[in-house]
């Protein structure tokens, strides 16, 4: 498989980084969750200003002592701000709540966007977010837009949550996606959209593996026609 870039964007939980993995461990490319990055700046923000809110200039200010780098820890892709592992903890409810505003802003856009273009130049990468095949790549030979119902998504959200033993009740998850949905789509710069040259994919009534079947055969059909 020569390198491609393969952009997934979407709603909240609709099972992006699942997908992304599947994929990058299918073709042997790097896997890039931008969330995660987003996140991780935000939980910066909490420990800077540790009154339960992110102080937003104070943040914007101090992007320049931020770190973030991935791992692979027994298989498993790791997110480290700072040297720290903070795989878990950018996951929590309050970074949950603040990280469309801590993304909104342009300082921190500029700063984590330039990082993901290093991290996916030259070479095979699939990459989840918001504005991959937008803004990040828009020449990415692969673009793929996952939607779902508010509902379908929430409840998936909700069960990972369980599992990784983190709180929050079910009616919390589902406002926090279409909060979120809506900071995400209505925000001036970089606003989650669909690419124009992207496939739109409702995954309400697929399966995970229904869905990894539709990208992977799109992959390989694009692969097809740029290197026929
Ligand atoms: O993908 P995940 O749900 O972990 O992303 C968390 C948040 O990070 C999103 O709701 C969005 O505000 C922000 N984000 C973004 N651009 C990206 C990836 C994530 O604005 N490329």
């Amino acid at each position: 498989m020569n390198k491609l870039i393969i952009a997934i964007d979407g709603l909240a939980a609709t099972g992006k980084s699942t997908q992304a993995k599947r994929l990058s461990k299918a073709f042997g490319f790097i896997y890039v969750d931008t969330g995660a990055m987003y996140r991780a700046v935000t939980l910066f923000g909490f420990n800077q200003f540790p009154k339960g809110s992110v102080d937003l200039s104070l943040l914007n200010d101090s992007l320049d002592q931020i770190l973030i780098h991935f791992e692979e820890v027994e298989g498993k892709q790791q997110t480290f701000l700072n040297g720290k592992n903070v795989t878990k903890a950018i996951r929590a409810a309050e970074v949950n709540k603040w990280v469309s505003q801590v993304a909104s802003q342009e300082v921190v856009r500029t700063f984590l966007t330039k990082q993901q273009q290093l991290m996916g130049a030259d070479r095979g990468v699939v990459m989840d977010g918001r504005d991959i095949g937008t803004v990040v790549f828009p020449d990415a030979q692969c673009k793929f837009f996952l939607t779902a119902t508010p509902e379908v998504r929430a409840k998936r959200r909700y069960q990972e949550q369980l599992e990784a033993g983190l709180s929050g009740t079910f009616d919390e998850v589902l406002n926090n996606v279409k909060t979120r949905d809506k900071q995400d789509q209505t925000r001036t710069i970089a606003p989650l959209q669909k690419a124009q040259d992207a496939i739109e994919i409702d995954v309400s009534n697929l399966s995970i593996d229904e869905v990894f079947e539709i990208l992977h055969t799109a992959v390989l059909k694009k692969h097809e026609s740029i290197h026929r």
